[in-house]
C-alpha cells in the first residue's frame, strides 16, 4: 500500500516514556507492547490551571505501569489528571485504565459500550465462553489440534487487563467534551471494536483517531465468537466515509505510526484495500470452501496461533460483507463447518 501521499511531520518515533508537544497543548506519549506491533501511541491534552486530560493507557503490565510512574514523576509532574480518556476497549487501550483511574483519582471516560465490552471480558470465567469460542472456530474450520488451542489459551484477554473500572463516565456520538478551553468531539468510528471514539478538535485541527484510521497497517476489522453473525466490515467502510467529511489538512494523531496529514488520501487507501480483499475472497469461493481456506487466499505468510485467530476473524468480516452484498452464499455442513461458494 503506498504511503507516499502521507505527510509526517514528524519522521521519528518516539523513545518509551519520552514526550513530544505535537500541536500546542497536545503531546505524544509512547508505550511499548510486547507483540509484532511494538508500540501504541498515548497523547496528554493540556486542560490548562495545572491539569492535563489523558487519552489512552497501554497495557495491563508492569513494564506500562513503572513507565507511567516515571511520566508522572517527570514530565507529568505535578499536573492533576483531569479525565482520562480511552478510545476502545482493546487491552493496549484500555490496560491500565482501573489503575490509573485509582492511582490519579479520576473515573475513565469511554463510550459505554466499549467500556461493557472491556468490563464483561475481563470478568469472564465460564467455561461456556470456552464452549463458545471452540464452536465457533469449529465452524470456521479449525482442525482437531487447533480447536485444543482454543481451549487451553481461554480468555486471553484477561491477563492483558490490570483492572477494569466498575464505573464509566459515558461518551457517545457527537458529544462535547471541552479540554484547554477547546471543544473536543466523540465522533463514534465502527467495524473496529463496539463503539469506538475517535476524538476531533475542530479548532486545533486534530483528530485522535484511536484504531480506525491508521498510516500503515490496515487496523482489524474482524468477526468474533461473541457475535458471530456480525458484518463489521460495513460499519468499518461507513465510518470511514464520515470521518473523510472531515478537513483534508487535518492532523492524525493514531494509536500506532506516526502522526500524519493526508485524512482523505489514508481513508481512500484503506477502502480500495478492503474492496481488493473483498475480490480476492469472492475469488477463494469459485468452489465451497471454509472460512480458513479461504483466509489462505488473503494471509500468504506463516501466521501463529494468535495471528490465525485475528486472521480468521478478518477473514469472516470480508466474507459475511459479501453475504450481504448478495455476491456469496453460506451454508452450513453436516461437518458443522460453515461453507462458503459464490452465489
Ligand atoms: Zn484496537
Amino acid at each position: 500500500m503506498s504511503r507516499s501521499t502521507l505527510d509526517h511531520p514528524f519522521a521519528e518515533p518516539l523513545a518509551p516514556g519520552q514526550v513530544l508537544e505535537v500541536a500546542p497543548g497536545i503531546r505524544w506519549i509512547r508505550m511499548p507492547l510486547p507483540f509484532a506491533l511494538d508500540h501504541i501511541n498515548l497523547w496528554a491534552l493540556d486542560d490548562g490551571d495545572g491539569r492535563v486530560a489523558l487519552v489512552d493507557t497501554g497495557l495491563g503490565n508492569d513494564a506500562t505501569k513503572e513507565l507511567w510512574e516515571v511520566l508522572l514523576a517527570g514530565p507529568l509532574a505535578g499536573l492533576t489528571v483531569s479525565r482520562l480518556i480511552a478510545t476502545h476497549f482493546h487491552p493496549d487501550h484500555m490496560g491500565l485504565a482501573g489503575w490509573l483511574s485509582r492511582r490519579l483519582d479520576v473515573d475513565l471516560t469511554a463510550s459505554v459500550r466499549e467500556w461493557l465490552f472491556g468490563r464483561m471480558l475481563w470478568l469472564e470465567e465460564s467455561e461456556e465462553f470456552n464452549d463458545n469460542q471452540v464452536r465457533y472456530y469449529r465452524r470456521m474450520g479449525f482442525d482437531a489440534e487447533q480447536l485444543d488451542g482454543v481451549r487451553s489459551r481461554g480468555n486471553t484477554y484477561r491477563a492483558r487487563i490490570d483492572v477494569m473500572p466498575v464505573r464509566v463516565l459515558g461518551i457517545r456520538n457527537g458529544d462535547e467534551m471541552t479540554i484547554g478551553g477547546r471543544i473536543w468531539r466523540m465522533i463514534e468510528g465502527g467495524g473496529h471494536s463496539p463503539e469506538h471514539a475517535c476524538l476531533y478538535c475542530e479548532e486545533a485541527g486534530v483528530l485522535i483517531s484511536g484504531d480506525q484510521v491508521l498510516p500503515r497497517i490496515s487496523p482489524i476489522v474482524g468477526v468474533w465468537p461473541q457475535q458471530p453473525e456480525a458484518e463489521p466490515l460495513g460499519l468499518f467502510l461507513d465510518a470511514l466515509a464520515r470521518l473523510r467529511h472531515l478537513p483534508a489538512d487535518t492532523l492524525v494523531l493514531p494509536s500506532h505510526g506516526l502522526p500524519f496529514r493526508g485524512l482523505h488520501a489514508r481513508v481512500d487507501q484503506l477502502t480500495a484495500h478492503h474492496v481488493e480483499r473483498l475480490e480476492k475472497t469472492q475469488g477463494a469461493c469459485a468452489r465451497p470452501a471454509s472460512a480458513v481456506q479461504v483466509l489462505r487466499a488473503l494471509f500468504t505468510r506463516e501466521l501463529d496461533a494468535h495471528q490465525l485467530g485475528f486472521a480468521t476473524g478478518e477473514t469472516l468480516a470480508h466474507l459475511h460483507h459479501l453475504m450481504r452484498q448478495g455476491s456469496v452464499v453460506r451454508e452450513m455442513g453436516e461437518d458443522g463447518i460453515w461453507w462458503f461458494r459464490r452465489a
